[in-house]
């Protein structure tokens, strides 16, 4: 199975509090780019980042209430293509299981991924950003047909 992603990508945002200052600054530094695709954030994240880009963001449920499992959820349904989650190595957090879930749902669809600026940079600097691409999705069809 495959999935189509458009010229315009649907981008999730999210930042730890730690990191949301330098999400904003990259937000920043990007904003001409960033404005042309969708943009979807966790509460808190979403708000300063609409505050900084003057650009409309969806925003869900800030992340410890329930936003990363929202994320992951669109992820699933095939209404997201890249997530940009500048995660705190540094503090445990109390929605840990949700950011490891996030994560491994994102892995799960094979969306873009981007967990640090630097790798950012390079996601958002890609031609195919730009262009429509095809995502190949690992075959799940003999775990789903398996028998139980
Ligand atoms: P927040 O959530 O943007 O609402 O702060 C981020 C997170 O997942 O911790």
């Amino acid at each position: 199975m495959n999935r189509k992603l458009n010229k315009r990508k649907r981008i999730a945002l999210v930042a730890h509090d730690h990191k949301k200052q330098e999400l904003i600054e990259w937000a920043l530094y990007n904003k001409t780019t960033l404005a042309k695709h969708q943009l979807y954030a966790t509460g808190t994240t979403g708000t300063l980042l609409e505050n900084a880009l003057d650009q409309p963001v969806n925003k869900l449920l800030s992340g410890p209430l329930g936003g990363d499992q929202q994320i992951g959820a669109k992820i699933a349904e095939g209404k997201i293509d890249a997530l940009i989650f500048f995660w705190d190595p540094m503090e445990a957090q109390p929605h840990d299981p949700d950011i490891k879930a996030l994560l491994r749902v994102a892995v799960t669809w094979n969306i873009l991924i981007a967990c640090d600026r630097a790798t950012a940079d390079f996601l958002l600097t890609s031609p195919l950003m730009h262009t429509e691409y095809e995502t190949i999705i690992t075959d799940y069809s003999t775990y789903l047909n398996r028998k139980v």
